[in-house]
């Protein structure tokens, strides 16, 4: 066991000044227990803790960091900027530059607004949608999350599903009645939904591949299906690229799965790190947004010039040698994965999206969350904890995606070769509280 007593005590004196000692409740490792390690530093694809510890990183900043941390053409793009100022509230140059090369990429997206988060990203464009189509309903898929919206926060996935919440007190009754929730990959049932609600759906919002209830990509044409059901009913289709974007291709899942939605939401890989996302879309419905248009949306810090170098020169430096490098090393992770559960004979299923991934442990397919919550997650805190122990650190819930670097190479391989064979005996062994 690897001494965690800088951690612990950093973990008590944050807990007695921020709730439960973290700002985004899946870092608290309710799900998996034990003590959340607190990072000091990261270089390439290695995390360091308080106490010295040091991890393989496979969680990346929960997707952004595809390039590995401190990469050195980041590093000095944000220096850069910083010596020039850090915020002006008035437009900079840069994020014109930023909103062109998402244009660039994903051909729908003609306009583009720059946000500071992915939940401002979703929030503003069902708005948007809303304003623009003069409708008050929303359908999200059960297991997706879109960030901790009001609206979209019914049987969301992530922290949400984390810790077993099926929504949120807070969201009021008339909030949540207008969101419908809808089993994942059930074309039947957005058809069913418009029959009954089709005049008063404004929007579908889905996961470009979801990624927050564990990797559960779309069954072949689903995301069509969305396009084709919401064009016949006059609602708008909003795809949620903000993990997806810009990691699994150069154009996101976009780029493997070319539906032309409406709207587009972005973060993650496109901040580089630092607080930026998106959302963007035909220009008709974008330029409904003030001051062109009615729809309200603003922000203080909103395309800081600090976020939009580090966007940029995360993506100016994402070449097609990275995003081959990020598939090969997703291959190898799973590998890796697959052959030390399969040696120690433990039910499993390492499923895919792009160059995204999670385990679960069960035999059979996992199309939607149902399916994810009836599989044996129970046997994911003794895995997580043996990997953490042998310096490998992979996300700390059975319901997120792993997150590749493209900075991985032998050694971190070799590390996580090493940890695999005692974590997957773990989760042979572990048992089943409910049983
Ligand atoms: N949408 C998706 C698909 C996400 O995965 C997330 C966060 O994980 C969000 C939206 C919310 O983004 P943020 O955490 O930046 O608010």
């Amino acid at each position: 066991m690897s001494c965690t007593d800088r951690s612990a005590k950093l973990f008590t004196d944050a807990s007695a000044v921020i709730p439960g000692g973290v700002n985004s409740p899946v870092r608290a490792f309710s799900a998996v227990g034990g003590t959340p390690r607190f990072i000091t530093s990261g270089r390439g694809w290695e995390l360091t803790d308080a106490d010295g510890n040091r991890y393989v990183d496979l969680v990346c900043s929960w997707g952004p960091m595809i390039l590995g941390h401190a990469h050195p053409a980041v590093v000095e793009a944000v220096t850069k900027a910083a010596a020039h100022g850090l915020s002006f509230g008035a437009p900079t140059p840069t994020e014109s530059e930023l909103a062109a090369e998402i244009i660039d990429r994903v051909a729908p997206v003609e306009r583009v607004r720059l946000v500071n988060s992915g939940t401002e990203a979703t929030m503003s464009a069902v708005r948007l949608a809303r304003g623009f189509t003069g409708r008050p309903k929303v359908i999200k898929f059960s297991g997706c999350y879109h960030g901790h919206v009001d609206a979209l926060l019914a049987d969301a996935g992530s922290g949400v599903a984390t810790l077993g919440l099926p929504s949120s007190p807070g969201v009021t009754g008339a909030t949540a009645a207008d969101t419908l929730v809808l089993p994942y990959n059930d074309v039947e049932a957005v058809e069913a939904a418009f029959a009954v609600h089709g005049d008063q759906i404004a929007v579908v919002i889905t996961e470009a591949s979801p990624g927050n209830m564990g990797c559960v990509p779309p069954k072949p044409g689903f995301n069509a299906a969305l396009r084709r059901i919401t064009a016949e009913h006059g609602a708008l289709l909003i795809i949620d690229e903000v993990m997806t974007g810009f990691r699994v291709s150069r154009s996101g899942w976009y780029g493997l799965d070319p539906v032309d939605a409406d709207l587009f939401t972005f973060g993650k890989v496109m901040s580089g790190g630092l607080p930026a996302a998106a959302f963007g879309g035909r220009r008709e419905v974008m330029e409904k947004l003030a001051p062109l248009g009615p729809v309200y949306q603003a922000g203080t810090l909103s395309g800081n010039p600090v976020a939009m170098a580090a966007g940029l020169a995360t993506l100016r430096a994402a070449d097609a040698g990275v995003y081959a490098k990020l598939d090969a090393n997703a291959d190898r992770l799973a590998g890796l994965l697959a052959g030390a559960l399969t040696e120690a004979g433990v039910v499993h299923r390492v499923q895919r999206a792009g160059n995204m991934l999670s385990v679960f442990f069960t035999e059979d397919e996992v199309p939607d969350f149902a399916s994810a919550r009836a599989s044996q997650t129970w046997r994911f805190p003794p895995f997580f904890h043996a990997l953490l122990d042998a310096g490998v650190y992979p996300p700390c819930s059975a319901y997120e995606a792993w997150f590749v670097s493209a900075a991985l190479d032998d050694e971190a391989f070799a590390r996580i070769e090493a940890a695999l064979p005692a974590a997957a005996h773990a989760a042979a062994a572990a048992t089943d509280p409910e049983a």
